[in-house]
């Protein structure tokens, strides 16, 4: 299949990529929000963007929780508070749980809302069938998408720093999953590197029937893979997604580089995210024929 088509001609890929409009390379232009970013700093530099020209007035961020690298899910209303939620937390911070109360005590019109593709399948299906969401579906104005290959639990992650890695999580600096390992990062320079057969076995079974590596129902989808370190690969997916991305190249927010320039590039994540569909698309079907005579659900195919 050609991957490189006009860049603003609507590209209709196979199921793998998702629709998207542009896909390009990009680094936030802003040297503080880099230092902290977990590749480009795409998603805290459209959202500061966003709130600064009042497209969003709060964004549902992960921040610091109560343990060290334990997400928690909040609204940020400011760039200062925005600042704080940069970097990959490996394990779940369930986003979407803020969605209603946004527009409720928090009084937001218009919610910008970062996630990992199920939690964009979630906002999409809510505002499509708003259950319990009354007021929700016109207020999402922004949802940026991180490609996610899976997620583990806060425990799962705890076992692999300071079983696995011998770190203790408050001397981390980083986590990355990237070039076939699991990289932890301590404050003191130490560099140790997992392999990923190491932590299979954590991975939260929730994930192994997810048929969507990046973010295809988002707005504007962001992840490591296919660009160089510090870089991230963009795709630009929705009318919505394009105007908002147009607005803030044109005032300086990113350096871009075409896709096509770049190594990998769209090759691998193409190849990342046929992986993960075909390996969890069998785990859909092998849930069919589980027990003898009777299987499990399958939340693609809805009740019967
Ligand atoms: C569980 C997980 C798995 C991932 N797997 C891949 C992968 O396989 N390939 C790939 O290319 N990229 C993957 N990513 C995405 C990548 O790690 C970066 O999040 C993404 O590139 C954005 O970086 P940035 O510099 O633009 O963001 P930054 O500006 O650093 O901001 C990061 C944003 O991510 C949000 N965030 C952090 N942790 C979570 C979380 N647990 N759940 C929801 N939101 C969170 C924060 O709120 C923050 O707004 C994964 C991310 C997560 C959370
Ligand atoms: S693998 Fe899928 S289900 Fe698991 S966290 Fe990532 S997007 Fe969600």
């Amino acid at each position: 299949m050609p991957l490189m088509r006009h860049s603003n001609e609507v590209r209709e890929m196979a199921g793998e990529l998702g629709k998207y409009k542009l896909c390009v390379s990009a680094r936030s232009a802003d040297k503080a929000i880099l230092k902290k970013a977990q590749d480009g700093g795409i998603v805290t530099q459209l959202f500061k963007f966003a709130l600064e020209e009042g497209i969003i007035d709060g964004a549902i961020v992960a921040g610091p929780g109560d343990e060290p690298w334990r997400p928690r899910p909040f609204i940020a209303t400011t760039v200062e508070e925005l600042m704080t939620s940069s970097g990959t937390k490996y394990n779940i911070s369930p986003q979407v749980s803020w969605i209603k109360e946004a527009t409720r005590s928090f009084g937001l019109d218009k919610i910008g809302i970062v996630g990992t593709p199920c939690q964009m399948q979630a906002v999409r299906k809510g505002q499509l069938y708003p259950v319990g969401l009354r007021d929700v579906p016109d207020k999402i104005k922004l949802a940026i998408g991180i490609f996610c290959m899976e997620n583990f639990s806060y425990q799962s992650v705890k076992q692999l720093v300071e079983d696995h890695a011998a770190m203790k999580m408050e001397a981390v600096k980083k986590m990355e999953i990237g070039k076939g390992k699991f990289w932890v990062y301590g404050q003191r320079g130490q560099v140790v590197q997992l392999p990923l057969k190491v932590t299979h076995k954590y991975e939260q079974p929730g994930c192994h029937v997810c048929l969507d590596y990046v973010a295809n129902l988002a707005d504007v989808s962001t992840g490591s893979v296919g660009s160089p370190d510090g870089w991230s690969t963009v795709f630009v997916r929705t009318r919505n997604g394009d105007d908002i991305w147009s607005k803030a190249i044109a005032a300086g927010c990113f350096e871009t580089k075409p896709i096509e320039q770049v190594k990998p590039g769209l090759e691998l994540v193409t190849k990342l995210a046929t992986e993960k569909i075909t390996k969890n698309q069998k785990t859909v079907e092998e849930r069919a024929k589980f027990g003898v005579n009777k299987g499990l659900r399958n939340p693609y195919l809805g009740p019967k």
